[in-house]
């Protein structure tokens, strides 16, 4: 939620289930353009053909592959435009982890402009990283993912009623723990992700509860302690790999694209908990009761 739902599972986890707070994007949304214009499409300035014209030497121009050669190129390993690309952030070679990681991933996030997804995939080892695209999913036609939900080594980060914090899990777990789900999307599509597919309530649900403020200061959080689903996952690895050198290496991309966007006019957005506290929360406050109860329970930084 944007996983960044399975921080605390306290405060998040209530804004995230209020509906007040649901439509504020986990991963929220990007406010800056990347410093670079976006693509347009060239065969919109050339000729429509026509038939009648085909002895012209101007025709035969939308034959050419104009929109193919003007296309931004792509970094090939980070999944960045070339010019920003953010490779000499990632490890040289990929992190050597035993965990499995799952992302599924809301069909909406795949389109945005900064996402941190292929960032956290370029770090890993590829056999190490599934990413799943969708809204549904079931047994029948996710085998592979349905047999990974009843495996008793697989956990999912969702900060649910039964959430357990993942370190005292692992301090208390005898058993491997192989696999980690986490669900990439806003808040209410992970919601949306995780009560509607039967499968996802199957592994033991865990949390993470960290002291660490999103770093991801481009996109408004709902709180700083909500986590972008590349630093969920950093916070993870690290904790099932007994590794703190993995959570600092995946989150360093995630830095220099912040520190990119910033030098390019992109505005810190601070989370809505620290705005509130300190009087600088830009809308009216709400005039529905229980939402107006949640914003000062989450001044006062109350649990709720
Ligand atoms: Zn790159």
């Amino acid at each position: 939620m944007e996983t960044e739902a399975a921080v605390g599972g306290s405060a998040e986890a209530a804004l995230a289930g209020s509906g007040a707070e649901a439509a504020e994007p986990l991963v929220p949304r990007e406010t800056a353009r990347e410093g670079e214009g976006a693509v347009e499409s060239a065969t919109a300035a050339l000729p429509s053909p026509d038939p009648e014209n085909s002895g012209n030497c101007a025709d035969g121009l939308w034959e050419l592959p104009v929109e193919h050669a003007l296309r931004r190129p792509q970094c090939s390993r980070c999944s960045r435009p070339q010019k920003v690309c953010l490779c000499p952030f990632l490890p040289v070679h990929p992190l050597n982890i035993s965990t499995n990681l799952y992302i599924i991933q809301h069909p909406a996030e795949e389109n945005k402009v900064l996402r941190t997804v292929p960032l956290l995939a370029a770090c890993l080892p590829q056999d190490k990283v599934k990413v799943k695209i969708g809204r549904r999913f079931s047994e029948e036609r996710d085998p592979e993912l349905s047999a990974i939900c009843r495996n008793p080594g697989t956990l999912i980060l969702y900060p649910g009623a039964e959430a357990i914090n993942l370190e005292e899990l692992i301090s208390n777990s005898p058993n491997h723990l192989s696999t980690i789900i986490i669900i990439d999307g806003t808040w209410s599509q992970a919601k949306d992700i995780f009560y509607k597919n039967s499968l996802f309530r199957l592994p033991r649900q865990v949390q993470l509860k960290t002291s660490v403020s999103s770093q991801y200061v481009i996109r408004t959080q709902p709180t700083n302690r909500c986590l972008s689903t590349l630093e969920c996952a950093a916070v993870a690895l690290a904790i099932l790999e007994k590794n703190d050198h993995i959570q600092e290496t995946l989150l360093r991309p995630l830095q220099a694209l912040c520190s990119f966007q910033l030098q390019h006019g992109a505005q810190i957005r601070l989370s809505k908990e620290h705005l509130l506290k300190n009087g600088l929360y830009p809308k009216p406050m709400p005039k529905n009761k229980r939402k107006l109860r949640k914003m000062e329970l989450l001044m006062n930084s109350v649990k709720i």
